[in-house]
C-alpha cells in the first residue's frame, strides 16, 4: 500500500471518524488529488459528499462546490464545520448574506481557512463573486447533483447549463461531477456539457436489493392505502401524489382514518413545511403525504415504505423516490398505483408544452408505462434502464418484486423490455 493511501485512511478517521472507505471513495479521492477530472455515478446514500469533502479538507486552497438547493448546502456546511475545531472551514456564498457576512466569507477564503465554498450556480455568475474567485487559490470544482445539467434528468436546472464557461473563467483546476442519476442519456449530457468526455468514470451499481417493488392497478386506492398503512402501523412511510390538492386531501383522509399523517408540498407556508418535515424526521409523525418537493437531500434511514398514489413522470423519478425507503438496508416496500388514464392526463398536459420538452416528456412517460405494464423482473427492468445487466434468477434481490414472487402471466418478457427501451 502506498504512503498516500495509508495517509488518506488517517485523514478519514481524523475528520469523519470512519475507519474504512465506502465503495470506490478512496480511488476517487486519490485520482482527484492527482489532478484528474472525475465523474461519479453512485446511488443516493452511497457516500458521494465525502469524495469531495475529504480532498477539500486536505488540499491547499478552497474547493468550490456547486449544489442546487440552499437547504441542502446549509446542512452540508453545518456538518463539515462540525468536523473541525476551526470555524469557517465551510461557507455558503449566496444572496442571503449581508455585506458584513460576505466580507467575512471572503476574508476566510483569502486567509486560506475556507476549504469548502458552497454556491448555487446562479450565484457563481455574479460579477463581484467571479472577480473575487479569480484571484484566490481554488483547489478543485465539485458539481454535486450534476444531473441538473440535463433535460433528460429528473431535476433540470437551466442555470447549470453554463457552468463550464464559468468554471473556465475562474480557474484551471480539476472538476469532479457527482450524481445519483445514471441513465446513459443523462450521463452523456453531463459529460458533454461539462467538457468532461475524458474524465475518469466511477460507476457503482444502482441495485437496491432490500427494496420490494410492487405495481398494482389503481382501484379502491384510498381504502387500499389505509389498509396497507394500518398493517404497517408505527412504521415510517411516504405517500407521493402529483398535485398539491391531492396531497392536502389525502393527508386529511388518512388523519380521519386515525393515521398519524401530515402533508408536505411547496405551496405550504415555509414554517408549516419545515415543521412537518421535522416532525417526520423526529418520528412524531409516521406518514408524510407529499409532492415530489419532498425528499431531495432528506436522509431518514428507516423509511419502511414509499407509496405512489400517482405514477411518477419518469422511471428515473420513480427510482429516486422509491430509493428513499430502506436507506439503512432494512425493509423497504415500494408500492405504486397505476392507472393508464393518469398517463393520458399527463400526455394532454405535455401537449401544451414546447416541442422539445414535449418530446422528452413523452419518451420518459413511455418508459415508465413500460415499467408499470411489464411482467418481467422489475429490478431487472430498472437496472437495464441504468445500463446495468441483472440476473433475474440469481441476482441480489431477484425475488424482491411482485412479478418475481408472484408471476402474473407467461409471456416473452425480454421482447417486452426491448420494445419499450429501444424506441
Ligand atoms: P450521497 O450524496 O451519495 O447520497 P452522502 O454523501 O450523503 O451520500 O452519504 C450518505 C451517508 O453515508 C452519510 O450518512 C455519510 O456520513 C455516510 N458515509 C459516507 N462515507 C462513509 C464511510 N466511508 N464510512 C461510513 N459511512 C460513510
Ligand atoms: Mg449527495
Amino acid at each position: 500500500m502506498s504512503a498516500k493511501k495509508a495517509n488518506l485512511s488517517g485523514e478519514l478517521k481524523k475528520y469523519f471518524g470512519f475507519s474504512t472507505f465506502k465503495g470506490q471513495q478512496e480511488e476517487i479521492i486519490n485520482n482527484l488529488l492527482n489532478g484528474k477530472d472525475i465523474f461519479v455515478l453512485m446511488p443516493t446514500g452511497g457516500g458521494k459528499s465525502l469524495c469531495y469533502q475529504l480532498p477539500a479538507l486536505i488540499s491547499e486552497g478552497t474547493a468550490i462546490v456547486v449544489s442546487p438547493l440552499i437547504a441542502l448546502m446549509k446542512n452540508q456546511v453545518d456538518a463539515v464545520n462540525g468536523l473541525s475545531s476551526e470555524t469557517g472551514v465551510a461557507h455558503v456564498l449566496n444572496s442571503s448574506l449581508n455585506k458584513t457576512q460576505t466580507k467575512q466569507v471572503f476574508d476566510d477564503i483569502k486567509n486560506g481557512k475556507t476549504k469548502l465554498l458552497y454556491v448555487a450556480p446562479e450565484s457563481l455568475i455574479k460579477e463581484d463573486y467571479l472577480e473575487f474567485l479569480k484571484d484566490v487559490k481554488i483547489s478543485f470544482f465539485a458539481i454535486d447533483e450534476a444531473h441538473c445539467i440535463s433535460e433528460w434528468g429528473h431535476d433540470f436546472r437551466p442555470e447549470y447549463r453554463n457552468l463550464k464557461q464559468i468554471i473556465d473563467k475562474i480557474a484551471d483546476v480539476p472538476v469532479i461531477a457527482l450524481t445519483a442519476t445514471a441513465t446513459p442519456k443523462v450521463q452523456d449530457d453531463i459529460q458533454k456539457t461539462l467538457g468532461m468526455t475524458n474524465a475518469l468514470v466511477f460507476k457503482e451499481s444502482f441495485n437496491r436489493p432490500n427494496l420490494f417493488y410492487e405495481v398494482t392497478p389503481k382501484v379502491n386506492i384510498d381504502k387500499e392505502i389505509v389498509k396497507f398503512i394500518n398493517k404497517n402501523k408505527g412504521k415510517s412511510g411516504i405517500v407521493y401524489c402529483l398535485s398539491r390538492r391531492k396531497v392536502e386531501e389525502f393527508a386529511q383522509l388518512l388523519q380521519v382514518n386515525g393515521i398519524n399523517a401530515l402533508p408536505y408540498h411547496a405551496g405550504l407556508d415555509q414554517k408549516v413545511r419545515v415543521a412537518n418535515q421535522d416532525k417526520f424526521l423526529m418520528e412524531e409523525v409516521d406518514v408524510i403525504v407529499a409532492t415530489i418537493a419532498f425528499g431531495m437531500g432528506i436522509d431518514k434511514p428507516d423509511v419502511r415504505f414509499v407509496i405512489h398514489y400517482d405514477f411518477p413522470k419518469s422511471l428515473e423519478s420513480y427510482y429516486q423516490e422509491t430509493g428513499r425507503a430502506g436507506r439503512d438496508g432494512g425493509e423497504g416496500y415500494c408500492l405504486a398505483f397505476y392507472d393508464p388514464k393518469d398517463i393520458e392526463k399527463l400526455e394532454k398536459f405535455l401537449a401544451q408544452k414546447p416541442v422539445s420538452e414535449r418530446e422528452i416528456g413523452l419518451q420518459l412517460l413511455n418508459e415508465v408505462v413500460g415499467y408499470a405494464e411489464t411482467s418481467m423482473s422489475r429490478r431487472q427492468y430498472i437496472l437495464y434502464y441504468f445500463g446495468e445487466t441483472f440476473d433475474p434468477v440469481n441476482g441480489d434481490g431477484a425475488k424482491m418484486c411482485d412479478n418475481a414472487s408472484n408471476p402474473p402471466k407467461l409471456k416473452d418478457a425480454t421482447a417486452d423490455l426491448k420494445k419499450t427501451l429501444e424506441l
